[in-house]
């Protein structure tokens, strides 16, 4: 598994060298926990293989916004793949350059991309005409010239969930294959903006390298024919979609992804770029949860948990799967047990028939909970989001306090 930063050490599991039993009796549960080191792992293996060649690896931010994971990456280099003015906000909260910021998205509003302009960013990623003739109207007014590309859909199949694929004709994302080149005319012929690239996301948590490189094929195709029209593209930019392993998945090696991708640029002069989310956080954390009360039922066991759908959502919205370990080792006999919330949802569930040998107050870690979790939580049955904690090596940190309920309805405001 590729937990190594979350192993066992004497039978009790650490994130780094730290024990999890530790962070819940400081912080509390349920906590979110991430390691640095895993974090600093994941972007040199994704980044080795473009050392030395013109590169920039824009972190997907919206898999994880937390203001210590972007600072930690920012730290690394990266850029940022942002989807609103709010993320380009946290960027530069968390001291990230704008001018390594890409914005993607189909509904950026005239604000958000007045302030993107303000803020030098690398790069708007065009999602149709109309967001095109905004783009250049709002940067005329401001005197200014955006760099834009059109993120173009490929039109394959990623062979991925349908609510995370996001590369077919019939997905809201990207202009359609067969009118880029018409698009792209029209915008070398516009004041306020810049042709600067092109660009892909054909889905997540992609397993099989394939169709990203057929994607590769079709939009190297496109760089070529608008090269030939006198319209050169000067950055690709494959975006994200490399998967994790959850619990049996192969995922792509990302340094042999790299080298595929170089090998089929060959000799053409053009700056790669990436959007990885998932990737580079997804085996970086854990959500720690404790277990409040073991039911057992005729038909089932459910163990009821302090973490709920509010928490982490994936479970209940793609069925997805995450591992669940016993943070300390119990000498009770193991169960099968349904791992639920308190939420008033049947659809409230972190895992289903689960083995574990766990009794009432001992602690569990949903493991693979970096990308996706906490920035999916939300205030479902007036619940305060959970703390998150960043630990470097012996050294837990509090990245985000824990939500009193007061905050919650702070800004409510009862009739007269
Ligand atoms: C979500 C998203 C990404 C990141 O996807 P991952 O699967 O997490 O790597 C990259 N680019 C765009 C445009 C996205 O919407």
């Amino acid at each position: 598994m590729n937990f190594d930063f979350f192993e066992p050490r004497d039978g009790q599991l650490h994130a780094e060298d730290v024990p999890l039993a530790r962070i819940a009796s400081e912080f509390g549960t349920p906590t979110y926990i991430y390691s640095k080191a895993a974090l600093t792992r994941a972007w040199y293996e994704f980044t080795a293989e473009l050392a030395g060649r013109d590169a920039l690896v824009c972190y997907a931010m919206k898999a994880n916004s937390n203001l210590a994971v972007l600072n930690t990456f920012a730290r690394l280099g990266a850029g940022f793949d942002i989807v609103s003015g709010g993320e380009l906000t946290r960027v530069i909260a968390a001291d990230g350059d704008p001018r390594k910021v890409i914005f993607s998205g189909v509904g950026k509003r005239v604000d958000e991309i007045a302030l993107a302009l303000h803020h030098d960013i690398h790069c708007f990623n065009v999602e149709s005409l109309p967001e095109l003739e905004r783009v250049n109207a709002v940067a005329q007014g401001l005197g200014k010239q955006a760099p834009i590309s059109f993120r173009v859909n490929p039109d394959v199949d990623a062979g991925t969930h349908p609510y995370i694929s996001t590369g077919l004709k019939e997905n809201k994302f990207g202009i359609e294959y067969g009118m880029a080149i018409a698009l792209y005319r029209k915008a070398a012929s516009m004041p306020g903006v810049r042709v600067a690239g092109i660009d892909c996301h054909i889905g997540s948590q992609l397993t099989d390298v394939a169709p990203l490189l057929q994607a590769l094929e079709r939009m190297l195709a496109l760089v070529d024919a608008l090269g030939a029209e006198g319209i050169p593209i000067h950055h690709l930019d494959l975006g994200g979609g490399l998967g994790i392993r959850y619990s049996g998945e192969t995922p792509p090696d990302p340094r042999a992804y790299m080298r595929e991708i170089i090998r089929r640029i060959g000799s053409r002069r053009l700056k790669l770029m990436f959007e990885p989310g998932r990737n580079l956080v997804g085996n970086a954390g854990i959500l720690l949860t404790r277990v409040e009360h073991l039911k057992t039922a005729s038909a089932k066991n459910f163990a009821v948990v302090d973490a709920a759908m509010n928490d982490l959502l994936r479970p209940s919205l793609y069925s997805a799967h995450h591992e669940i370990i016993a943070v300390s080792p119990s000498d009770v006999m193991p169960q099968r047990y349904d791992v639920v919330g308190p939420v008033c949802e049947s659809g409230d569930f972190i895992g289903k028939d689960r083995a574990l040998a766990i009794r009432e107050g001992e602690l569990l870690a949903v493991m693979s909970a970096g990308a996706y979790g906490m920035v999916m939580s939300s205030n479902y049955n007036t619940r305060p989001r959970a703390a998150e904690v960043m630990v470097d090596g012996a050294t837990p940190y509090l990245v985000r306090r824990r939500e009193s309920v007061a905050e919650l309805f702070a800004g409510e405001r009862i009739l007269p």
